[in-house]
């Protein structure tokens, strides 16, 4: 295997075939430096399956590795519509990265991605909040800075996402 070759490789997901979450971080670097050099700012979208381990036990592993398919395409395919890049974050948490994106771009690129999961109406009976598959959405930007580090992008975006599932799921939050 040519080592271009096995450097893509170790950049994907096993299981999504989107982005892992090393090559997300690689992602975020780069494009915190660029944001730095051009004055631009940078939006982070923190996705997480709702009620998603409900889902595997009582659809089983297989059926919830395939949703875990289905929506990573979907997340993908958005992130590009908004000239981002997705990624898988872990487990059932997922990233999306939008370069030279406020709030106000990210929180619409937020609210169509919760819109077309549930649009999907991939059947959840076990789901407290509805009859289908739903996530939960936390939205942060910021204006990058040589004295600040991208994990802050990170652990607000999570703040928000915590604060969506705390008020009832199936909902975007903002930091
Ligand atoms: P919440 O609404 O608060 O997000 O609840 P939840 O049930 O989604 O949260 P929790 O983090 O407890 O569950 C995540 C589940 O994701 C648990 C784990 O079994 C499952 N999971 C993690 N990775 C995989 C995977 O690769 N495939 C499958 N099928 N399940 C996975
Ligand atoms: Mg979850």
């Amino acid at each position: 295997m040519q080592a271009h070759e096995k450097y893509l490789l170790s950049s994907i997901d096993d299981l999504t075939s989107i982005f892992n979450r090393r090559k997300f971080r690689e992602i975020v670097e780069g494009s915190w430096e660029n944001a730095i050099e051009n004055n631009q700012e940078l939006s982070m979208v923190f996705i997480d399956i709702d009620y998603f381990k409900e889902f595997n036990d009582n659809y089983g592993h297989l059926k919830g590795d395939e949703l875990l398919k289905k929506l990573a395409r979907l997340f993908k395919t958005k992130a590009e519509q908004y000239k981002g890049f997705a990624g898988r974050f872990g487990g059932d948490e997922f990233v999306i990265l939008l370069p030279d994106a406020n709030i106000i771009k990210a929180k619409k690129a937020g609210e169509d991605i919760l819109k077309t999961v549930e649009e999907l109406r991939i059947p959840h009976d076990y789901s407290a909040v509805s009859k289908y598959q739903t996530v939960s959405i936390g939205v942060t930007s910021t204006i990058p800075t040589k004295d600040a580090m991208p994990e802050i992008l990170f652990s607000h975006a999570d703040i928000a996402l915590y604060q969506a599932k705390r008020y009832g799921r199936n909902r975007v939050c903002l930091w």
